[in-house]
């Protein structure tokens, strides 16, 4: 499938909108950006300066590349965000697409939908022989997974006979099938994305894909160009490539080499905490004490450390006595940091770099990390024809990587692993656990996360007292406090 970018929509000046209808006025959401640029310089109110722009739409995209460009003034591009569907791109284009933090993605999930086998060669495989292995290589997983499903939804079912009665239990079986079937499909699968940026993060987008080895990724900054540049020509002006998003890591890569022997395989853990902010308990709760009294934050801290154990816990009791389950735990969390240094499975990394209030840094799929066999896998006694299969898949990864280095990853399986280093923030730890410790969680995720919740209770051991899954919360609650939290009924609309 060829991939296909569309601009679904961006915002517009609702003024503009029903001017529209009476005088054909330009549509664009530079307007937007231009007015509320000049709202830091001008006495006039902002509606008035929105009027001037739509009015006036060559002279407020002159002005938003004197603002933005000249000035510096970037962030003004933010009032301007788009739409887009994207369809037929490869999971493997999909992780540089996601790695940008401040915007929105809902994609094709591989847990819901049952895959039709579509698939992306990659361009820079020009070799025919490798093109020809390739495709042979694709079918046989695409044909695995297919049975892989069948089987597996077979065995849920007896398995779990008894819960089949109701419509919903079924396809959640169906639904578990799919999640484990899908371990020996390649990161060469086409999927689709519906994602919301705003301008600035486009521009920057444009810009790394410009420079990026890839190129599939290469193709959809050229798109996204093209697309945006039609309506928003103000803001977009820094796309093109450059040596720094080229180069860097190359060079940094080839400089560690010279300089150091790392090891690069050691059968180390797959969830180990290599950092912590020391004194975290201490430094949360002293954000507390400083929040709430006109002291200075060194003698809070001084403070929080005097206090006795009994004390601190019924502090950090006093800041989530009322804390429902849907609730954020308080700012105050984020001033302990944790960083893990995980190795996770394709299935799992796909998940894990969705959580955007987190530092992710990974490198390249490897399979001499070995790889993730779901459960059912083995249940079903596939398991050896899958390994039979993944004996096949490295083969081809190493003759690829050995004519076109960096391209191998397409043919590699949600099941080959990487290596990832995640910080996070206490805050955002509470976060992740609640929804990835639940038992709605996929599996594989599910156990990362408790790993990363056992190791962040040991070394924050107050703060993290209602770390846990979103369907624990009432009974760790419970143990803290004694009685149930409240809960909040969703209103009927
Ligand atoms: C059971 C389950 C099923 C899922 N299925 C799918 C699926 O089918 N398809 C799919 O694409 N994804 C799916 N996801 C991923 C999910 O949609 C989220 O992208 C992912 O869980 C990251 O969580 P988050 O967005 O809440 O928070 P994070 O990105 O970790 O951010 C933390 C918090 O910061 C705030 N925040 C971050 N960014 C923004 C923003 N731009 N605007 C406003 N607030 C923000 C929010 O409060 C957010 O909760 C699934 C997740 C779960 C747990």
């Amino acid at each position: 499938m060829k991939m296909r970018l569309i601009l679904a929509g961006y915002n517009v000046d609702l003024d503009a909108l029903k001017e529209y209808k009476q005088r054909r006025t330009l549509l664009t959401p530079e307007s937007i950006s231009a007015a509320y640029a000049r709202i830091s310089r001008s006495p006039k109110p902002v509606d008035v300066l929105r009027e001037i722009s739509r009015r006036e739409v060559a002279r407020a995209r002159k002005s938003n590349r004197t603002i933005i460009f000249e000035m510096g003034h970037h962030s003004v591009a933010e009032h301007a965000v788009f739409n887009f569907d994207i369809i037929g791109i490869s999971r493997r284009a999909i992780e540089e697409f996601e790695r940008f933090r401040l915007c929105s993605y809902t994609e094709k999930s591989q847990r819901y939908v049952t895959l039709k086998g579509d698939y992306l060669v990659p361009r820079e495989l020009q070799d025919r022989q490798l093109r020809k292995e390739f495709r042979s290589i694709i079918r046989q997983q695409n044909e695995l997974y297919v049975r892989l499903f069948d089987k597996i939804k077979k065995h849920n079912f007896e398995k779990l006979a008894a819960l089949t009665k109701e419509r919903q239990d079924k396809r959640l079986l169906e639904n578990l099938a799919k999640e484990d079937a899908r371990y020996i499909l390649s990161l060469a699968t086409q999927t689709q994305v519906g994602a919301t940026v705003n301008a600035r993060n486009i521009e920057l987008m444009i810009r790394r894909f410009a420079s990026h080895p890839l190129g599939e990724v290469r193709e959809l900054g050229e798109k996204l160009f093209k697309l945006v540049k039609r309506v928003a020509p103000s803001i977009i002006l820094f796309y093109e490539a450059n040596d720094y998003d080229k180069k860097t890591y190359g060079e940094i890569e080839r400089q560690c080499r010279k300089m150091l022997a790392v090891q690069t395989v050691r059968n180390d853990s797959d969830v180990e905490l290599v950092g912590h902010t020391a004194d975290g308990d201490s430094r949360i709760l002293a954000a507390f004490v400083f929040k709430s009294s006109h002291g200075n934050y060194d003698s809070c801290l001084r403070s929080v450390k005097k206090m006795s154990k009994k004390k601190r816990i019924e502090l950090f009791k006093k800041a989530c006595a009322h804390l429902e389950l849907y609730d954020v735990v308080l700012r105050e969390f984020e001033y302990a940091d944790l960083s893990y240094a995980l190795v996770v499975s394709g299935g799992c990394f796909g998940q894990l770099k969705r959580h955007r209030m987190a530092s992710i840094t990974w490198s390249d799929y490897d399979p001499r990390l070995g790889i993730t066999v779901p459960e059912s896998i083995k249940e079903v006694d596939e398991e050896e024809r899958f390994l039979e299969l993944i004996k096949g898949v490295d083969e081809l990864y190493y003759k690829i990587e050995n004519t076109r280095p960096g391209i191998g990853s397409y043919i590699l399986t949600n099941a080959h692993r990487r290596r990832v280093l995640m910080k996070v923030n206490l805050r955002e730890l509470y976060h992740v656990s609640r929804l990835r410790e639940d038992p709605t969680a996929q599996w594989d995720i599910r156990d990362k996360a408790h790993k990363m919740s056992a190791l962040a209770k040991r070394a924050l051991p107050i703060t993290t007292l209602l770390l846990g899954g979103k369907s624990d919360y009432p009974q760790v609650y419970r143990r803290l406090y004694g009685r149930f939290p409240k809960v909040r009924q969703v209103p009927v609309p």
